[in-house]
């Protein structure tokens, strides 16, 4: 039997996404499955596209995002993350989630990180089927963050939550799931977690078990008390016997630096009796809420937002603090609520995680910030370009895997992450030698170079930055559900 091919995207060097070496092949898409590999010259399709001297790869899989939101719109001009390659975000991390939740205010930092005014979901089902409905730019997996349980469920954040209330949030993630949410994630380190312990995790947790869902965690501490914080993880995940992935994995402030070679010899021993991962985004500059705790920690503060005093984004925090007569400690105070971008890690350490074989690429770009994190528009192509060709850190097809088949497997995102027969046509089309980030901490929208085309589900969804079909996208639920 022979299919009509629908598109061929010829004559490029295919990296496949598993890290194996790169190949010279074509490949025959039919609807949104790749359905041919090999020499298909003469071969008759509807179109061709000539990726000629190009890398043709799986579209990149961003695993760490707070798109929740973004994804709901279909943004004008050049697109975050189709314009850097992504066809796949994983969204709900750090313990926050757009659903389900109904709120007619603004839910306390850092759920406000997703915006507001969106805060409309009363179940997770409703908000994968509003998701479904307009028709993603890229695929979505979804978690269910724990804050937002908390958020949903109790009256007050300062205390653990009751058995009872435990009881409801884990109905909830048990729902979520049944619905097609992929796991949960927990922000233990974020005020409306913080007082939440260890056994509080596992209880609500518990559905995730059944139901072969996945955790992340932003852990409760990147500073000094690290090693307390990577156990109680490590902990949470072995206790619900699943697949653990520790989120953009640090360490913040002077005093820690260069303790990721502790950090990843803890996570190297745990993994020899339990399933963990972690992601990284490649920049030594972090980016949340305004907290006053993380300044002393820090060379420089740049604010991403203010409510209080929009005129103050994009501004260094110190430099406006000395502009004012006050400390920076009382200006962010004044600033709330607000966002920031701190300068507290090492380069050492960020090459020593980003290189660790089970490290995965995720952005943590926040899509709502007046002056964002450079993250959200140059993540992946920075580190094809500025770390895998410029400084050499691993071979361009490590480079694809940390963003590809690696993410795919680990977050069971079946038929994706790799290019082969009958896998979804989600691919990427980028220069070798220009692929690059453009996005600085001065220009932070700035639109990657060399990321020629992307296709989501075998639709041309981006050309040389140009978005060109914001509506390829699927919803990916978790074991098929509906
Ligand atoms: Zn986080």
């Amino acid at each position: 039997m022979t299919t009509t091919l629908d598109l061929i995207i010829e004559g490029g060097t295919v990296i496949d996404g598993t890290g194996a070496p790169r190949r010279r092949l074509d490949l025959g898409i039919a609807g949104d499955r790749i359905v041919r590999l090999g020499d298909l010259s003469g071969v008759p399709a509807a179109r061709r596209f000539d990726a000629s001297g190009r890398i043709v790869a799986p579209g990149f899989i961003d695993v760490h995002t707070h798109d929740d939101r973004l994804l709901l719109d279909a943004p004008q001009g050049p697109h975050p993350k189709l314009s850097q390659g992504v066809t796949t975000v994983v969204t709900g991390n750090c313990g926050i989630s757009l659903a389900p939740l109904q709120s007619s205010g603004t839910p306390p930092a850092p759920l406000d990180l997703l915006g507001t005014g969106a805060w409309r979901y009363e179940s997770f089902g409703d908000y994968l089927d509003e998701l479904e409905a307009c028709g993603p730019a890229v695929n979505a997996a979804c978690l269910v963050g724990h804050s937002t349980l908390r958020v949903r469920r109790m009256n007050r954040l300062d205390r653990v939550a009751t058995a009872r209330e435990q009881q409801f949030m884990a109905a909830d993630l048990d729902a979520a799931l049944a619905a097609g949410a992929i796991g949960m994630s927990t922000g233990l380190y974020y005020p409306p977690a913080r007082a939440a312990d260890t056994a509080e995790v596992i209880a609500v947790g518990a559905p995730l078990t059944k139901a072969h869902g996945i955790i992340t965690m932003h852990i409760r501490d990147e500073g000094d008390a690290i090693a307390d914080a990577l156990a109680e993880a490590l902990q949470i995940g072995h206790a619900l016997g699943i697949e653990t992935v520790l989120s953009h994995h640090k360490l913040v402030g002077k005093a820690n630096h260069g303790r990721s070679v502790e950090t990843l010899a803890m996570i190297e021993a745990a993994g020899r009796k339990q399933s963990v991962c972690l992601d990284c985004y490649p920049y030594n500059a972090s980016s949340t809420m305004l907290l006053p705790a993380r300044i002393a920690q820090s060379d420089d503060v740049r604010v991403t937002w203010s409510k209080a005093d929009p005129t103050a984004a994009g501004r260094s925090l110190f430099a406006l603090a000395r502009e004012r007569g006050t400390s920076p400690e009382a200006l962010a105070e004044a600033l709330q609520p607000a966002g920031a971008i701190y300068f507290a890690m090492s380069e050492d350490d960020v090459s020593r995680i980003l290189r660790y074989p089970a490290t995965m690429v995720g952005s943590d770009g926040l899509a709502h910030d007046v002056s964002p994190h450079p993250r959200l528009w140059g993540t992946f192509p920075r580190v094809l370009g500025h770390y895998a060709r410029d400084r050499g850190l691993f071979p361009l097809e490590t480079a694809v895997h940390k963003m590809t088949g690696l993410s795919a497997g680990r977050f069971g995102l079946a038929g994706r992450g790799i290019v082969a027969e009958n896998h979804y046509a989600d691919i990427v089309v980028f220069d070798e030698q220009s692929v690059g980030d453009s996005a600085t901490f001065d220009q932070p929208t700035a639109v990657s170079t060399g990321i020629e085309a992307v296709f989501v589900n075998g639709k041309l969804a981006c050309q040389d930055g140009e978005s060109r079909d914001l509506h390829a996208g699927s919803v990916l639920r978790h074991g098929g559900a509906r």
